[in-house]
């Protein structure tokens, strides 16, 4: 079982329409996938099409009060379960670092979960900051795919989330944490983008994905329908760059 925190502080770069269209392509090519929404927007948990319950919170599972696995629910689709978000969870902020034990508490949660070995990948959308529910995810993950916008000020942003995860390594909180990608979203085709691009090969070309998500409407408006971009537009040419991330997401981890 893999854990990938799909992480990138900044916010609104495509973080959780990469989770939950990754998620969708590689369970739809047979792969076991659990998505956990980790942000109190709940957007994976919309996009998915469920609405956060208000009976169940991450909360209790990250202070050893429930299970995680008890929180998961199926989502209608072959081979991919949610954890979803609960609006409590900004709350849950402030609580946990009180509690002490923040870095290490999704960590912990996740034991059952890492033993039972149900699942081949899972997905942690994170919120756009530098928070509790954002450290504790990047202390729980074995590695971390950081979507990018093709902008200029993005470079600063990836250079940020490397510092983090250097100094989670460092610390000793995750010594095995890895950066296993970036992957653009939004790319427009224009010198601006393509330099942004060019940038992030020079200084990152293992770790750049060959797939670049092209900006389309149709990603934007397949949330409003609780519908993956697979099930929105299935042929179009946003479908098609999730699924070869998904494609090349698998072939990188299978080497
Ligand atoms: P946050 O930091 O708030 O969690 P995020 O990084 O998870 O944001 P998303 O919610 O995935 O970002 O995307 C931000 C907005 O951009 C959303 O409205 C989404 O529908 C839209 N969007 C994402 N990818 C694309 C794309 N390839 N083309 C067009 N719109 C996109
Ligand atoms: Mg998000």
């Amino acid at each position: 079982m893999n854990v990938i925190a799909i992480a990138n502080q900044k916010g609104g770069v495509g973080k959780t329409t990469t989770a939950v269209n990754l998620s969708a392509a590689l369970a739809a090519k047979g792969k076991r996938v659990l998505l956990i929404d980790m942000d109190s927007q709940a957007n994976a948990s919309s996009a998915l099409g469920i609405e956060a319950s208000s009976e169940q919170s991450l909360y209790p599972a990250l202070i050893g009060e429930c299970l995680l696995e008890d929180l998961i629910i199926p989502t209608k689709r072959r081979n991919l379960s949610l954890v979803p978000a609960h609006m409590d969870l900004s709350g849950v902020e402030v609580e946990l670092t009180a509690e002490g034990n923040h870095l290490t508490c999704m960590r912990d949660a996740m034991v059952g979960l890492r033993e039972r070995g149900d699942y081949d990948y899972v997905f942690l959308d994170t919120p756009p900051s530098l928070g509790v529910l954002m450290t504790a995810s990047l202390c729980a993950c074995d590695e971390v795919l950081t979507p990018m916008q093709c902008e200029f000020l993005s470079l600063d942003g990836l250079s940020k989330i490397i510092y983090v995860i250097e100094q989670i390594r460092e610390s000793g909180a995750n010594p095995d944490i890895r950066h296993e990608g970036v992957l653009m979203t939004m790319f427009n085709n224009t010198n601006l983008a393509n330099q942004v691009i060019a940038q992030v090969r020079e200084n990152l070309p293992e770790q750049l994905y060959k797939t670049v998500i092209p900006r389309s409407v149709r990603v934007a408006e397949a949330p409003s329908f609780g519908k993956t971009i697979m099930e929105h537009d299935r042929y179009g040419t946003a479908s098609l760059a999730y699924q070869n991330a998904a494609k090349e997401f698998w072939s990188r981890h299978s080497l």
